[in-house]
C-alpha cells in the first residue's frame, strides 16, 4: 500500500514540477529574523496585506531584535495595521525581539547550531511561534528536513488521500514527510501551495483543468 502511495506522490510531484515554475521570491534575502517577523505577520494573512505590513515596518525601523525591543508598541502596531489581529502580533514581535536578545544573543543562528528536533522545541517554545513558522525557518533559512503546512496543503493533501479529513497538523506533515524523500520537501511546499491557490481551491476546486487529476481520488470518485 505504501509503496504505491509513493509512486503515486512522486508521480505527482513530477506533473507539478512540469506544470509550475518557482517564483523568484524564494531567493528572498532575508535574514532568519527578519523571515520570523514576516511569518509572525502573515498568520491569517493575506500574502499582499503581510507584504505591505512588513513594507511599513521596515520603513520604520530596522527589522532586528535590538530595534524592535526598543521600539514603541504603538508604532509597530501602525505598521502593522493593514495586517489581520495587528495589536496581538505587534505585543508578539516586541516580545520575541526582547527574548531572542536576552536569551539568544540577538540571533537565531541556533537554528543552524542545533539538532533539528531540538531547534524546532526552540522555536516551538518561543511566543507566537507555532508549528508552521518554526517549520518555515527550519526549512528555509537552515534548510532542515521538515514540510511547513499552510492552509493549502492542509486541503490538497486531504483532497488528494494523503491524509484523512480530520488529520492535525503534525499528522500531515508526518504523513508528506514519509512519501517524499527530505531533498524534496521544499519542492512539495512549494508546489502544493501553487497546486491550492491555482487549481485545487478551498471553494470551488478546478479538477477539469487539473494537471494531477488522473491522479487524484476526489475527482476520480467524481
Ligand atoms: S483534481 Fe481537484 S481535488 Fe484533486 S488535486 Fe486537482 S483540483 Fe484538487
Amino acid at each position: 500500500m505504501m509503496e504505491t502511495e509513493i509512486r503515486r506522490a512522486s508521480e505527482i510531484l513530477k506533473i507539478l514540477r512540469e506544470n509550475f515554475t518557482l517564483p523568484k521570491w524564494l531567493s528572498s534575502r532575508r535574514d532568519e529574523f527578519e523571515t520570523l517577523v514576516v511569518t509572525v505577520i502573515s498568520q491569517n494573512t493575506a500574502d499582499r496585506n503581510t507584504a505591505k505590513a512588513f513594507e511599513n515596518l521596515s520603513k520604520k525601523f530596522p527589522i532586528t531584535p535590538e530595534a524592535i525591543s526598543k521600539a514603541d508598541v504603538s508604532k509597530i502596531e501602525e505598521a502593522l495595521k493593514v495586517a489581520g489581529l495587528y495589536r496581538n502580533k505587534a505585543k508578539t514581535l516586541k516580545k520575541l525581539a526582547k527574548l531572542i536578545l536576552e536569551e539568544f544573543g540577538g540571533s537565531l543562528s541556533f537554528i543552524h547550531e542545533m539538532p533539528f528536533e531540538e531547534a524546532r522545541k526552540t522555536l516551538l517554545s518561543l511566543p507566537g511561534v507555532g508549528p508552521k513558522t518554526a517549520d518555515v525557518l527550519l526549512l528555509f533559512k537552515a534548510k532542515k528536513p521538515t514540510i511547513p503546512i499552510d492552509t493549502h496543503i492542509k486541503r490538497v493533501s486531504k483532497r488528494l488521500g494523503f491524509a484523512p479529513k480530520d488529520a492535525d497538523y503534525e499528522e500531515i506533515r508526518e504523513k508528506l514527510q514519509a512519501l517524499y524523500s527530505p531533498k524534496d520537501y521544499f519542492d512539495v511546499h512549494i508546489l502544493l501551495i501553487m497546486l491550492g491557490r491555482k487549481y485545487c481551491k478551498a471553494r470551488k476546486p478546478n479538477c477539469k483543468d487539473c494537471p494531477i487529476n488522473n491522479l487524484c481520488p476526489k475527482y476520480r470518485e467524481a
